[in-house]
Order: C-alpha cells, then sequence, then structure tokens
C-alpha cells in the first residue's frame, strides 16, 4: 500500500494545498440561509483529543458538531454549542493501487480528493454537480450525482472509522461491523464523528459531455432508453416552457474534443454564472419577466459536446446563491410528478426562476439512503437567494410525500420523525444503533431532534 505522508506541520495530506482560513465563533452556510454561533470552535490534530472532547461535552452535558463545507441547506449542521472543524485531523493518506482503494482524512475536500486521486491514475466513480464538500459532509447526507448505474457517493465507502458519543472509536466495514457499516455511511452526522473514510474508487477516466435542448415530452418519451443507454443522463426542465435542457456524460477512450477556453469560461462562468446571477435579480424586481425570462433561456441554451477529466467534467462552479429542496421517488413515478409539478408552479402566487433539475440512482443497502432499495428519480427544485421559496416547496412535498418521497437530508424539507419513518423501512434499526452510540445526544441539534426524534 502506497503511502503519502502529511508535510510535517502541513494540515493538508495534498502537501501543496494552503492551510484553510481559520473561522471564528460565528458560522453561516452556503446559501447564507443558515447561521449560527458556537461556544467554542475545536480543531483537535488527533483522534484522541477528538475522543476527548466529546467525552468532555458529553459529561458536561454539552452538545458537539461536526461541520463540513456548510453546503448543506438545512440546519443540519447548524450548532450553538461546540463546533468542530476537522481541518487540523490531517492524518496519513493510505493508497492501494491494486485494489483501488483510497484511505483519507474524513474533512478532506471532494476537490482535495479528486486532485488527489488523479496523481495516482484513479478517480471517484460518480460524483454530483459540485466539489466544494468534504468528503464527511457529502457522506452524511447521501450527496448523488446520477446515473443508473452508480448509487449516492456513500456507496463508495468501504470503510469508515468514528468518534461515538462516548468518546470511542470504532471502525466498521461490511465485515467488521456491518450494522454500524449500514446505518453510519449516511449518518446525518448523528452517530459519530467520522475521522476516516476508505473509498473504492476506479482507474482515472475521460467523459464525454454532450448538452442539448430537447422538448419535454420527447424527454419522457424516451425516458428509459435515456437513462439506460447513457451513463450519467440527466435533465433540467425550465418552468413555463415545455422545453428541457438535456445533459448526457460518457466514458471515452479519449480526451481528444476539449472545451477551448474561452468557450468554457463563456459557458460554465458567464452564461450559467454572471449572465445567470443577472436573469434572477431582474426576475426577483419584476417578476412578471420570469416566464419570458425562463423560454428565452430555454431557447438560447445550444447544443455542445466536449472532453476532459471526469471530475471536471462532473462539476462545475455554482456562484449564484439559491436555496433548494431534493426528493428522491421511485422512478416510476416521475412523469406523474412533473406533470404535478406543472401544477404546482403555475398556481403559485410567486415566479419560479430556477430550473428543475431531474437525475437517477441505482438501488443500495444503506438504511437512510435515499435510494435504500429502489431505483430512484430525484427532482430538485430551486429558488434565487432572497426569492420566496416555501409556499412552492411545501407544495411539491405534499405532492411527493404521497408517491413515497424521500428529501435529501442536506436540502430544505419539512418532515419530521413521525412522517419519515414510513419511507425509510430500516428508520428503527437506525435510532437503536443511534441510541448505542449517542445515548446522551451529544451530537443532537434541531435538526437531528426534528427528523430522527429527540
Ligand atoms: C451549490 C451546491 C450544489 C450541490 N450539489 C449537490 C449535488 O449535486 N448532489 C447532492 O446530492 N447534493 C448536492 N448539494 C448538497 C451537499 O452535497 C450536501 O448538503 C453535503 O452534505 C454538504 O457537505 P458539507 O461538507 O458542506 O457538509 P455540511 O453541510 O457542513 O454538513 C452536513 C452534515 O455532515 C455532518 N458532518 C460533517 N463532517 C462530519 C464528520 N466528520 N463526521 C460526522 N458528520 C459530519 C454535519 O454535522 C452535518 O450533519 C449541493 C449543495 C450546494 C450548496
Amino acid at each position: 500500500m502506497a503511502s503519502t505522508p502529511s508535510p510535517s506541520g502541513a494540515v493538508s495530506p495534498l502537501g501543496a494545498t494552503p492551510p484553510k482560513p481559520v473561522s471564528g465563533p460565528d458560522w453561516r452556510n452556503w446559501a447564507g440561509n443558515q447561521r449560527a454561533t458556537a461556544t467554542a470552535v475545536l480543531r483537535p490534530s488527533s483522534v484522541e483529543e477528538l475522543a476527548d472532547a466529546v467525552r468532555v461535552a458529553a459529561s458536561g452535558g454539552h452538545r458537539i458538531k461536526a461541520v463540513g463545507s456548510g453546503h448543506s441547506f438545512t440546519d443540519i449542521a447548524r450548532t450553538d454549542d461546540r463546533r468542530v472543524e476537522l481541518t487540523n485531523l490531517a492524518g496519513p493518506v493510505r493508497v492501494d493501487p491494486e485494489r483501488r482503494l483510497v484511505t483519507v482524512p474524513a474533512g478532506l475536500e471532494v476537490c482535495e480528493l479528486n486532485v488527489l486521486l488523479a496523481r495516482h491514475g484513479l478517480a471517484m466513480p460518480n460524483l454530483g454537480d459540485i466539489d466544494a464538500q468534504t468528503i464527511a459532509g457529502a457522506i452524511s447526507t447521501g450527496t448523488h450525482g446520477t446515473g443508473a448505474g452508480y448509487g449516492c457517493l456513500s456507496t463508495f465507502v468501504t470503510a469508515l472509522t468514528l468518534v461515538t458519543g462516548t468518546g470511542e472509536v470504532r471502525h466498521c466495514s461490511a465485515e467488521n461491523d456491518p450494522e454500524l457499516f449500514a446505518a453510519a455511511r449516511v449518518g446525518l452526522g448523528a452517530l459519530g464523528i467520522i475521522t476516516e473514510v476508505t473509498l473504492r474508487c476506479v482507474d482515472a477516466f475521460v467523459l464525454r459531455a454532450d448538452e442539448r435542448p430537447a422538448p419535454l415530452a420527447a424527454v419522457l418519451a424516451d425516458l428509459p432508453d435515456l437513462i439506460a443507454g447513457n451513463d450519467h443522463f440527466e435533465f433540467y426542465w425550465f418552468p413555463y416552457t415545455d422545453r428541457v435542457q438535456v445533459k448526457t456524460n460518457n466514458r471515452v477512450p479519449a480526451d481528444d474534443r476539449p472545451l477551448p477556453r474561452f468557450r468554457g469560461w463563456f459557458d460554465d462562468e458567464f452564461l450559467a454564472n454572471t449572465v445567470f446571477a443577472g436573469a434572477c435579480r431582474l426576475g426577483r424586481a419584476v417578476p412578471a419577466l420570469v416566464p419570458p425570462i425562463s423560454a428565452i433561456s430555454a431557447r438560447a441554451l445550444t447544443a455542445r459536446t466536449y472532453t476532459g477529466r471526469s471530475d471536471r467534467v462532473f462539476c462545475t462552479p455554482r456562484r449564484v446563491r439559491f436555496t433548494e429542496m431534493e426528493y428522491g421517488l421511485p422512478r416510476a413515478v416521475l412523469p406523474e410528478a412533473l406533470a404535478a409539478l406543472h401544477r404546482v408552479v403555475d398556481g403559485l402566487p410567486f415566479k419560479v426562476q430556477f430550473p428543475v433539475e431531474v437525475r437517477f440512482t441505482a438501488p443500495d443497502d444503506i438504511w437512510l439512503s435515499h435510494g435504500y432499495q429502489r431505483e430512484s428519480a430525484y427532482l430538485a427544485i430551486h429558488q434565487y437567494v432572497g426569492a420566496p421559496y416555501e409556499p412552492y416547496f411545501r407544495a411539491f412535498e405534499r405532492l411527493v410525500t404521497e408517491w413515497g418521497g424521500r428529501p435529501h437530508w442536506g436540502k430544505l424539507h419539512y418532515r419530521d420523525a413521525g412522517s419519515l419513518r414510513p419511507a425509510y423501512p430500516r428508520f428503527d434499526e437506525f435510532v437503536a444503533v443511534r441510541d448505542r452510540l449517542d445515548p446522551s445526544r451529544v451530537f443532537a441539534n434541531a435538526y437531528t431532534e426534528r427528523v430522527l426524534g429527540a
């Protein structure tokens, strides 16, 4: 097993990465809709120090919460008590190139992981839209990308180590403590503080991205073939139109059609961020302009094809701030759900400025994964930051709850334990593991109390 030792004194296993800025007690998430002030910010530099901090907090009746990079929209990472940041818990990186297994500190950001893997000729099998999350944060909420052959990122975890609510250090995998493994891979930060994660990677690969506008009806008519016929298929529906933008990413042998630097900047930075931000601001100021802007956007998007390193194709910068709700649904109900969503959007007293993102994942065996034992279609709805969203999100949630919808743990939702229990067949087993691992609820916050019970 090759090993990348941490350079002495450096916090990052990548060595070249500059140290993270030290944050104060005030915390806010990326979207700016969650804020908190901690009584103390802890940055342990060893697992023992972390375990001590948990024991001290538990014995003093305090609460302690690990945060990642604050990219959840829910209050899942909020704490008004002790906040733990894992930036100093660097730990060694272990790479097993033959088995394609990589063990990394849990607080590593996905973008740092991607650089590290590329250096070893490896890659994550699939990724979400961005790479700014920490690994622990991403897996704790069931973060996912798209692709009928791929579960959420937690399905790539083969082992993890965590510090429980009694300060015990536990290691789990499919062979070693399978029950804890089934619970902790999507643990909502409620079972312990994850210190180390082993990921099953794949050989580095190139993706060919194809993006094109299409009528929604044509895409729905062709849906099974589009899902099965592409490694990664998704589409965006533009409210007030019958148009979508289709995106497919497929593995190809050669990176022979890279996006020219200017086109990449123009599409992904200028159009997707700068122009889109301007359109959102205009729509927020003059809501009557939203439907024509949506129609123009749907028509203005052109087709493009390019190749690139997998993580660079999967992930793009997101600078326009928004609020979001996302639901995992049984795949068969997608057309009905989209039709109902049309009616919700048309009936709202305000306008919806963001396209609706539709993605697909494979079933998995993780107890609180949205994809637990079912083929999923994900529907993600958004609003520009500062624009009204609650009636929209609540109306959508009422619909999808009926169809067995499971809310993304990191994205806004209004469900509680009583309403979530029927959606997750192993919900009570998860709660039982939590009772054993965190009997004094040192990791609890308002969010875990709502979704898991006190
Ligand atoms: C612009 C944007 C794009 C996004 N794109 C996608 C996407 O494509 N697909 C998708 O599924 N989601 C997406 N998300 C949601 C995001 O992936 C999740 O909310 C993810 O959890 C954020 O990770 P984080 O590191 O910011 O964690 P945080 O939000 O800081 O924390 C999330 C949870 O993880 C816990 N946690 C953090 N570190 C640890 C640890 N060491 N041990 C135990 N628990 C820990 C926290 O306590 C909290 O419960 C997106 C979010 C944004 C803002």
